[in-house]
């Protein structure tokens, strides 16, 4: 029985919106709550990501006559998913969503953009986005709802191990503070009892190349991430020791719309998200030619570019950029979007076969007139602009590792599930730490939706929880 620094009737690990989420709802069930983050500032992915939600039926869908149904949705997730989902997850997901996005609109005041988006793998528009279009959003939001209600947020405690019982229930945790200033060396390690559970919370690994690449040895240091310094296992490894059973660990997911130009997820990711993959065409510049339906999901869209063997060109035209003005403007200042008066000075620019963009141009256009069919199967009678007004603009594009779909086995009620196939006693998981609702590739604006849903129900069933017997 280890020495206990500490007691709180639930211990989350984790400061992004899974984590918030849950600190919420176990506050407000009235648990004594704290919340550890390894990192000196709260938020995770969360913090840095733009701030998109998607739920069918949602306020903005109703205000705009938008006609969506939780059956479509759950379609769309689960064929982006190649049907790897665990349906019973994907079904709460769904069922929740547009209440989650109500929740925060309501209890911790979020605003949201009025207008909606379509992402690859949607088939309507049903993204939303917070008034900042930033997860910051969300973040700010929650922690000083929790700081009005007293609850501890530690920046700077790492977890090291879940302490367990003879039973394999968790009791409680070890954590290294002062983290990042330490020094590995000498940690300074206290233990905190989590008298009726704790939440795991602690995000997914897309920067964690060591791990990453003993799932798929191709995503070595030379592939760029999107994700925050801190997006490492430590937290997944933690519940892997305590024997929780390792969901779709190798399914991570690429971001397509990664700038070739710039390191992280930087500017030119959005641009080429909110403009180029809706309103515009991927292109080869080898070839001159369209090699995807740019509404397909993420991860057929990346293996398309990685198939070509170099970066590919992103294209939109004036109308198309509208929308993202602001983002636009920066990657034009810092060249990594490029403007050119005609579709000849892009080609050329490009390194593209003389007069060949010209007639791919001519053919898409043809196609969302409605004159053709388009061979790549992109749905252009929903929505599709043609590509017609100068300037038009240009950006390289790589794929970049985004998403980490694997991560524990969680039930319904986000229970970690162990390898006797039984729920770990007192252990909750919500969040991408966890595996199984996305499978092969998460649609777009789905995460932060996603941990919410299960973040409430975490933090829920955390606070319901048994305490533990007295020690
Ligand atoms: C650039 C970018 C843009 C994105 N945009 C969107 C979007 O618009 N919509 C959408 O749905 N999804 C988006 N995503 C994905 C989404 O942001 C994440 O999947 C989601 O925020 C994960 O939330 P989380 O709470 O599970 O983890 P995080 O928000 O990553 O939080 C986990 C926290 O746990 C901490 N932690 C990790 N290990 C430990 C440990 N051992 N001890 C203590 N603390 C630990 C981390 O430091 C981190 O702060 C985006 C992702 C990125 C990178």
């Amino acid at each position: 029985m280890p020495h206990w620094d500490e007691h709180a009737d639930v211990v989350i690990i984790g400061s992004g919106i899974a984590g918030l989420s849950a600190a919420i709802e176990a506050r407000q069930a009235g648990a004594s709550v704290i919340v550890l983050e390894k990192m000196k500032i709260t938020g995770g992915n969360t913090r840095i990501s733009d701030g998109g939600v998607a739920a069918a039926n949602n306020f903005l869908q109703k205000k705009n006559g938008i006609k969506d149904s939780l059956e479509l949705f759950y379609d769309d997730i689960m064929t982006a998913g190649l049907n790897l989902n665990h349906p019973n997850l994907v079904k709460i997901m769904v069922a929740r969503a547009s209440g989650a996005i109500e929740w925060t609109r309501n209890t911790l005041k979020v605003r949201y953009l009025d207008r909606l988006d379509r992402f690859g793998g949607h088939s309507v528009a049903r993204c939303l986005t917070t008034i900042n279009h930033t997860g910051a959003d969300l973040i700010k939001a929650a922690s000083s709802l929790l700081k009005r209600w007293g609850v501890d947020i530690r920046t700077g405690c790492l977890l090291n191990q879940l302490h367990t019982d003879d039973q394999g229930g968790v009791q409680g945790v070890e954590i290294c503070y002062d983290y990042q200033s330490s020094g590995e060396n000498n940690p300074i390690k206290k233990n905190i009892r989590a008298n009726r559970a704790a939440v795991l919370a602690t995000g997914g690994f897309g920067n964690d190349i060591h791990f990453r690449m003993q799932q798929n040895p191709a995503l070595d240091e030379a592939v760029n991430s999107t994700n925050h310094q801190g997006a490492t296992a430590e937290g997944l490894i933690a519940a892997l020791k305590v024997k929780a059973v390792p969901v779709h660990l190798s399914w991570i997911q690429l971001g397509p719309w990664g700038c070739a130009d710039e390191k992280g997820y930087g500017r030119g990711a959005s641009f080429a998200s909110y403009s180029v993959y809706p309103n515009g065409i991927l292109v080869d510049p080898g070839t001159g030619q369209r090699i995807v339906n740019e509404w397909a999901d993420r991860r057929q869209r990346s293996e398309a570019i990685f198939k070509t063997g170099h970066k590919c060109i992103g294209i939109v035209d004036a109308n198309g950029a509208e929308q993202s003005n602001e983002s636009l403007q920066q990657c034009l200042k810092r060249g990594y979007v490029k403007a050119f008066a005609s579709l000849t000075e892009l080609a050329a620019a490009s390194g593209m076969p003389a007069g060949r963009l010209e007639m791919t141009v001519d053919d898409y256009n043809r196609t969302v007139m409605g004159e053709t069919l388009d061979p790549f199967g992109k749905p252009l009678s929903r929505g599709a602009i043609p590509l017609v007004k100068p300037p038009f603009y240009a950006i390289r594009l790589w794929p970049k590792v985004h998403y980490t779909s694997g991560g524990v086995a969680i039930n319904s009620k986000t229970q970690v599930i162990n390898l006797e196939k039984r729920p770990i006693p007192h252990l909750f998981a919500a969040g991408e730490v966890c595996g199984g609702i996305h499978g092969a590739s998460r649609l777009g604006s789905c995460s932060l939706t996603e941990c919410i849903v299960f973040g409430r129900i975490a933090g829920q069933q955390a606070a319901a929880g048994k305490a533990h017997n007295s020690d």
